[in-house]
């Protein structure tokens, strides 16, 4: 049995993340998304109880897929959790200078190796931050992300 370890702020989930779960629900038997408290990221907007509910909400299609949070080492969750790989989503090539030094770094310090999945084109531009600004100001998200998370920024945001 295949484990992998999905790691991120998910603040909130979107499209270009499911995609990468479900290429990772694909090839692995068992793919645990956690959500992460980034402190580097700042504030987030959504508490990690919410993010993480948004994300089981967005995977309830998959039978392999689940979550967690944690604000420890990944390394040391991935120890935790007994996954073999940390998988990682890939936008650009300025995604896998950061994933691949990041990589390096967890090998160093652990035994656990990434896997580094590239997006589709139509995913690739999508990030959290820029969906949160186009949110916001009550710009269309309704592509870029699950129906309950569209919902929710509305609320957030008064748009609904
Ligand atoms: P964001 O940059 O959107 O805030 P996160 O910090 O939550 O995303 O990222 C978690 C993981 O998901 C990282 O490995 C990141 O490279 C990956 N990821 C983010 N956006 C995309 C996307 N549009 N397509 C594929 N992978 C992505």
């Amino acid at each position: 049995m295949t484990v992998v370890l999905y790691p991120g702020s998910f603040d909130p989930i979107h499209n270009g993340h499911v995609e990468i779960v479900e290429t990772a629900a694909r090839l692995f038997d068992r793919v645990i998304v956690a959500a992460v408290r980034n402190p580097q990221k700042g504030e987030p907007l959504f508490s990690l109880e919410d993010r993480q509910d948004l994300i089981h909400e967005s995977l309830g299609h998959l039978d392999n897929g689940e979550v967690t949070m944690f604000s420890s080492l990944v390394v040391g969750l991935a120890r935790d959790v007994g996954a073999h790989f940390i998988v990682k989503g890939l936008r650009a090539v300025s995604d896998f200078e950061s994933e691949l030094q990041m990589a390096q770094m967890n090998k160093r310090i652990s035994v656990v190796d990434a896997l580094l999945i590239k997006t589709t084109s139509s995913y690739s531009f999508l990030a959290s931050r820029l969906i949160r600004e186009i949110a916001r100001f009550g710009g269309p998200i309704d592509s870029m992300v699950p129906a309950c998370v569209s919902t929710r920024l509305g609320e957030r945001y008064g748009n609904e």
